[in-house]
């Protein structure tokens, strides 16, 4: 027997089970985007490793252990994209869009590919909803962005989440504050992982973000960076919070928070529950204004956040948010007999062309089968197309909820089908309902 091919450790199949209700989740966090005025964006999947080396960081845990890099047969060095911003503001920069009116906010959904330990809301292949939005240094753009995260979680009705916000300064005031942390951390030498002893020299601040338990407990008592900052941060912090109290929108201040990528500067924030277990960061951004120049333009401010979709749908779960099913069938044609096949096919066609999900018989079943076939997959009308129906021009509907029929004249059968559904959907809980009507109905109403 052939030995069964499975799915690489760290990935994971989306099966139209679940997909529908993906899709739904996907379809409103891209209208939320919109009305922020954010627009999509898509980028490859693979950039050259030196965007990423340079973006996210040499002395970062995605660069140095995550990343998925090979050779191609070019003998070019290429990635898998690890995170979407970099590829984002590549885009930006070669495209020349600093040229168009500033800011430019743009979303993504997009894959990302990190070597890590699997385990429950930690993938090597995950999936993330990204914005970004170049041209802005003001803490507006920053409350907008975080205003954004959480009108998303809002929509959904998550409970328990909290909003963690912190400033990591920008170069000018760092200076200080990693060698105040290089400091306290040369008395730690002894302890500390090998990864964090590399760190000391170049970059300490990356200790910060350390998951050993030995360095994060020692991590605790290190210098705090809010206590480094220069007055222009300073300001900007204050102002930030001013905003976000401003859109009523509580937050507590974290000051470990450094994030794993070294684009950020000033703004940086979480959305942390406690319901999905360690992983419980679900949503993680800020500011990096320091990357268009790092990548070769001139400065220009930026800033976002990427939104782990698997965390975000373990969050759903977990708190019994359930989300619309897949839309059903509306119609399923049943030809009588293997004969009228090519006259159901016919009369599908004309309906799927008038734009209703119909269905009907393409494997020669028996009419018990296609019953069954049809109830299985919750078709809402059925209809028997038999030789007495075609001859007469007329077809009897069922509605396969309520076992009530009608009978109709085959050419308006399309419009009375639009009057059953138009009706159904009307009905308290109606099955062909307004998605977002749908949620609210599930999720107990609002
Ligand atoms: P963590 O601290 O959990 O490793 P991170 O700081 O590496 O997260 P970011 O690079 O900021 O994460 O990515 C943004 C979001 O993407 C995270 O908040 C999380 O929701 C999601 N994410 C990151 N890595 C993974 C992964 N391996 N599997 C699933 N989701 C992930
Ligand atoms: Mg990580």
């Amino acid at each position: 027997m052939a030995v069964l091919i499975t799915k690489p450790k760290g990935t994971a199949d989306v099966l139209p089970a679940q997909s529908g209700r993906l899709r739904f989740l996907e379809s409103r966090l891209q209208t939320e985007a919109a009305l922020f005025g954010f627009q999509e964006i898509r980028t490859p999947v693979f950039e050259h490793t030196e965007l990423f080396r340079r973006g996210v960081g040499e002395t970062t845990d995605v660069v140095q252990k995550e990343m998925y890099t090979f050779e191609d047969n070019g003998r070019r060095s290429v990635t898998l994209r690890p995170e979407g911003t970099a590829g984002c503001a590549r885009a930006f920069l070669e495209h020349g869009l600093f040229n168009e009116p500033l800011p430019q906010k743009y979303y993504y959904f997009t894959s990302c590919y990190r070597y890590e330990k699997p385990q429950a809301g930690r993938l090597r292949e995950f999936h993330q909803f990204g914005v970004e939005a170049f041209g802005s240094a003001s803490p507006a753009q920053d409350a907008e962005v975080i205003s954004l995260a959480n009108h998303v979680f809002d929509l959904f009705g998550v409970k328990d989440l909290r909003l963690e916000i912190n400033s990591i300064g920008c170069p000018k005031c760092r200076r200080d504050f990693q060698s105040a942390l290089r400091t306290y951390f040369e008395g730690y030498k002894d302890q500390l992982c090998e990864t964090c002893l590399s760190r000391l020299e170049r970059n300490p601040m990356r200790i910060l973000d350390c998951k050993s338990p030995v360095c994060s407990e020692i991590a605790k008592g290190a210098p705090k960076v809010l206590d480094y900052l220069c007055e222009e941060c300073e300001t900007h912090f204050t102002q930030l919070k001013q905003y976000l109290d401003a859109l009523e929108l509580p937050y507590t201040v974290n000051p470990t928070i450094v994030r794993g990528l070294d684009y950020y500067t000033r703004t940086v924030f979480e959305f942390v529950s406690d319901s999905i277990g360690a992983q419980g960061t679900v949503c993680g951004g800020g500011r990096y204004d320091g990357l268009i120049a790092e990548l070769g333009g001139a400065d220009c401010p930026a800033c976002g956040f990427g939104m782990g979709m698997e965390r975000l749908q373990l969050l759903l779960e977990a708190q019994g948010i359930a989300l619309p099913e897949p839309e059903r069938p509306e119609l399923y044609i049943a030809p009588a007999s293997p004969a009228l096949a090519s006259a159901a096919l016919k009369l599908a066609d004309r309906l799927r062309a008038e734009g209703f999900r119909t269905l009907t018989d393409v494997s020669g079943r028996s009419l018990k089968a296609q019953m069954k076939y049809a109830n299985k997959l919750r078709a809402l009308f059925t209809t028997v197309l038999g030789e007495d129906e075609i001859a007469a021009g007329k077809a009897k509907l069922k509605n396969m909820d309520t076992g009530e029929t009608c009978e109709t004249a085959l050419a308006e059968l399309p419009d009375v089908l639009m009057r059953l559904l138009a009706a159904d959907a009307a009905a308290p809980g109606g099955t062909a309902a307004d998605p977002l009507k749908k949620l609210v109905l599930l999720n107990g109403g609002k």
